[in-house]
């Protein structure tokens, strides 16, 4: 490790590196801006949320984010899920580590971009859990700051490889890298939203938060419609259908569960993924 190290690790080279590891698209966002954007700041404001994938939380409040000392900067990786491969977003109930497939792969790209750069420099690497009950942060705001894509009316992060089809990741560092982002591309407007129109719960039919009640222009689902509850509701019924289906880990019969991805396999956005 030395700092003549740090002067030749460039944030570029640091995309670059990523993408060999494995990942489909990489960027970088500073950490001052991720602490002012939308969902950091709308977590203190909003109500609790108990759901599929939140944890118990010995803080006030669900959602806070407790960011690492010294953390300045957030390298942002994503891998494309497209529909061809809908097997790698399959939630496997297994001892090893990422439950899908897709995920990972992202920490498998993390950890060797951690270890890479703390080898060649003296940054120090914060690689994140993905819930922010255990220590993560706000992956889709990281996406968008990075410069990957947009936050489509689906509540999804759009990026014009993938569409929503693809799953993110964040590591933070101690340096402060030149951000990547953001990107200047809108697909949502104009479009007829057929993300809206398949929800089989109806998930984005009703105002649930407004610009007047939250003070801010940028509102869940954009414009402030879609309900997390009832999304929650169909996990629920996804994990009540869940499937038995044999390991190549020789783990025997492992449970997988299908979630609903309706309102991304209707996006048109990075047709062909
Ligand atoms: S279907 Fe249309 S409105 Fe929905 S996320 Fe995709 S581009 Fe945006
Ligand atoms: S994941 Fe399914 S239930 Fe949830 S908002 Fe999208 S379409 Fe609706």
């Amino acid at each position: 490790m030395n700092m003549a190290g740090n002067d030749r690790v460039k944030g570029e080279n640091i995309i670059a590196q990523a993408r060999g590891f494995g990942a489909d698209i990489a960027g970088i966002a500073r950490v001052a801006d991720l602490k002012d954007s939308p969902s950091h700041w709308f977590s203190e404001i909003m109500p609790d949320f108990e759901g599929v994938g939140t944890h118990p939380s010995d803080r006030k409040k669900r959602g806070i984010v407790q960011w690492p000392k010294g953390a300045k900067s957030a390298i942002v990786i994503g891998v494309g899920h497209p529909r061809s491969q809908p097997e790698i977003d399959w939630w496997i109930d297994s001892s090893g580590k990422g439950n899908t497939p897709g995920n990972q792969r992202l920490m498998d790209v993390i950890g060797k971009l951690a270890d890479w750069l703390e080898h060649k420099t003296d940054i120090r690497c914060f690689k994140l859990p993905y819930n922010i009950e255990k220590g993560g942060i706000y992956l889709k705001d990281a996406a968008v700051l990075a410069g990957l894509g947009c936050i489509g009316m689906n509540n999804l992060v759009i990026t014009p490889q993938y569409g929503p089809r693809q799953r993110i990741r964040v590591m933070l560092v101690n340096a402060e890298l030149p951000s990547t982002g953001s990107m200047d591309f809108d697909p949502c407007t104009g479009c007829e939203m057929p993300c809206h129109k398949v929800c089989p719960q109806q998930a984005f039919n009703h105002p649930v938060y407004s610009q007047a009640a939250y003070g801010r222009e940028t509102l869940p689902g954009r414009t402030g419609v879609y309900d997390r509850f009832r999304c929650n509701e169909q996990m629920l019924i996804d994990e009540a259908n869940v499937e038995a289906m044999d390991s190549d880990k020789k783990e025997g019969v492992v449970q997988r569960v299908k979630y609903c991805r309706r309102c991304e396999m209707a996006c048109p956005v990075g047709n062909g993924s």
